[in-house]
C-alpha cells in the first residue's frame, strides 16, 4: 500500500481486521453530530458507573503515589485477588505466578496469538465470534477456522462438528461462554467433550470466560480449566470491564499454565511493561469488596434481556432465542427479507438505532443483527418501537 513519496506500511496490515462496534459508533455520533437521534445498541459496555468503592480505592492510590511503574505481571494483592477469586469461582486452583494482568481481556488475546501461533497454523474460532480472535490470527500469518455457532443449536457450537474441523495444523481452540455476541453458553458436557478433543489432538485451548458472571437463570459458569487435564493447557482470559462496569480502566487478566509464565512474561514486557499501578490498585477492591452493585447489575441485565427478546419478537419477520449470559441479543431477521448488513445499515440511517450487523463477526450470521441491551430500558423500548415501525413499513412479515 503506497502512501506520499513511496512511503509504506506493513504488508501484514492488509491482513488485519476490525471490531466493527467502535467503527459504526464513530459514524453514529457523526449522524448525531448533525442533529439526528440515535439510539446506541452497538457497543459491548455496562451502562453501569463503577462501583463507587472501587473508584474511591483508586483515588486514593493516585494520592498515595501509585503512579509508577508496577510489576509487569501485575502488583501482588491484585494477583493474588484474581487467583483467590478464580479459585473460588472457576474452582481452578492457581498460584499467584500464573496470573498476569494485562491492558483489557484484548491484551491476553493478543499474547496468547502472538506467543503461540506460528504462520500457516489453523487457529479455530466461534463464528459468530469476537472478531479480533480471527483479525489476529490472520495478522500473524496463521488461518483462522470458523466454527460454526447455531441458533438451532440454542448458540452452542457442535461438538462433532467441532471434530471434523480439526487438522494436524490445528494449534489453538478460542472458545467464548457465555458468548459475545449470541449470549449462548457452553454447558458442562459441552465442555467435558471439547476438553476429550483437545487432550487428543494437543490442543491449547483460550477459554475467554470475560462475561463469565453475566449469567441468567441460574445457570452455572463453568471454566474448562477445571476440568480434569485441562488446566495445563488452558489460558483463561477474563477482567474487569463487563462484570465491573470498568470498560475505561482497561484491565484484563490472564491465568495461563505454568509452561507459559516466561512466554507471557516476555510478551507482557515488550509491549506495556506493566497495566496502570493506580488501576490495579482499585481493581483489588473490585473483587475483595461488596458485590451488590455486580449482582444488582445482572438482575437488571435480565429484566433488559426480557424485554428485548419480547419485542424484538413481536416483529414480524424477527426471530430471537433467549441469551443465557452476556448482554447481547443476536437475533435472525431473515423474515424481514433483508440481510443483517442490510437492516443494520437501514436502521442507523432511516430509524436512528445503531445496531451491528451478524456478518461483523463471521460469515455465519449473515441473516443476523446484534443488539447490545446494555442501555436503560426507556431507550430500548424506543427502540424496539423505532425497529417495529421501520420493519412494518417494509411491508413484508
Ligand atoms: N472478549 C470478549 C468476548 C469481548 O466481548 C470483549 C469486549 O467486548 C473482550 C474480550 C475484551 O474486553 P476488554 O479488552 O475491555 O477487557
Amino acid at each position: 500500500m503506497t502512501l506520499t513519496h513511496g512511503l509504506r506500511v506493513a504488508q501484514r496490515m492488509s491482513t488485519i481486521g476490525t471490531e466493527s462496534a467502535f467503527e459504526v459508533g464513530a459514524r453514529a455520533r457523526a449522524l448525531e453530530a448533525q442533529g439526528r437521534s440515535i439510539i446506541h445498541l452497538q457497543i459491548g459496555e455496562p451502562d453501569f458507573d463503577t462501583p463507587a468503592h472501587v473508584r474511591e480505592a483508586a483515588k486514593r492510590a493516585l494520592d498515595d503515589g501509585a503512579t509508577h511503574y508496577a510489576p509487569f505481571p501485575g502488583i501482588p494483592a491484585l494477583r493474588e485477588a484474581i487467583a483467590a477469586d478464580v479459585s473460588a469461582r472457576k474452582h481452578v486452583t492457581a498460584d499467584p505466578s500464573q496470573v498476569f494482568v494485562t491492558v483489557g481481556g484484548k491484551g491476553v488475546m493478543l499474547y496468547a496469538i502472538l506467543g503461540l501461533v506460528d504462520a500457516g497454523d489453523e487457529v479455530l474460532v466461534p463464528d459468530p465470534g469476537y472478531p479480533i480472535y480471527e483479525s489476529l490470527t490472520r495478522f500473524m500469518g496463521a488461518t483462522p477456522v470458523p466454527i460454526p455457532i447455531r441458533m438451532e443449536n440454542d448458540f452452542r457450537l457442535d461438538v462433532d462438528e467441532l471434530a471434523s474441523l480439526i487438522t494436524p495444523r490445528t494449534r489453538v481452540l478460542f472458545i467464548n461462554s457465555p458468548a459475545n455476541p449470541t449470549g449462548g453458553v457452553l454447558n458442562r458436557d459441552d465442555l467435558t467433550r471439547i476438553a476429550a478433543l483437545a487432550q487428543e489432538h494437543d490442543l491449547w485451548v483460550v477459554s475467554d470466560e470475560i462475561y463469565g458472571r453475566i449469567l441468567y437463570d441460574g445457570e452455572e459458569h463453568v471454566s474448562i480449566a477445571s476440568l480434569p487435564g485441562m488446566a495445563e493447557r488452558t489460558i483463561i482470559l477474563d477482567g474487569f470491564s463487563k462484570t465491573f462496569a470498568m470498560t475505561g480502566w482497561r484491565l484484563g487478566y490472564a491465568v495461563v499454565p505454568t509452561s507459559l509464565i516466561q512466554t507471557y512474561s516476555q510478551l507482557v514486557i515488550n509491549t506495556i511493561s506493566c497495566a496502570p499501578t493506580f488501576a490495579q490498585v482499585g481493581a483489588v477492591q473490585a473483587l475483595v469488596g461488596p458485590q451488590d452493585d455486580v449482582d444488582g447489575m445482572v438482575v437488571e441485565f435480565k429484566a433488559r434481556r426480557d424485554l428485548v427478546v419480547d419485542g424484538l419478537n413481536a416483529i414480524p419477520g424477527i426471530r430471537s432465542a433467549l441469551p443465557v449470559g452476556a448482554f447481547y441479543a443476536f437475533p435472525d431477521i431473515s423474515g424481514t427479507g433483508l440481510s443483517g448488513a442490510e437492516l443494520a445499515e437501514r436502521l442507523l440511517h432511516e430509524a436512528g438505532v445503531c445496531v451491528l450487523a451478524g456478518t461483523a463477526f463471521g460469515g455465519v450470521g449473515v441473516d443476523h443483527i446484534r443488539i447490545s441491551y446494555a442501555n436503560s430500558r426507556e431507550n430500548l423500548t424506543e427502540a424496539l418501537g423505532r425497529i417495529g415501525g421501520f420493519v412494518e413499513g417494509l411491508g413484508r412479515g
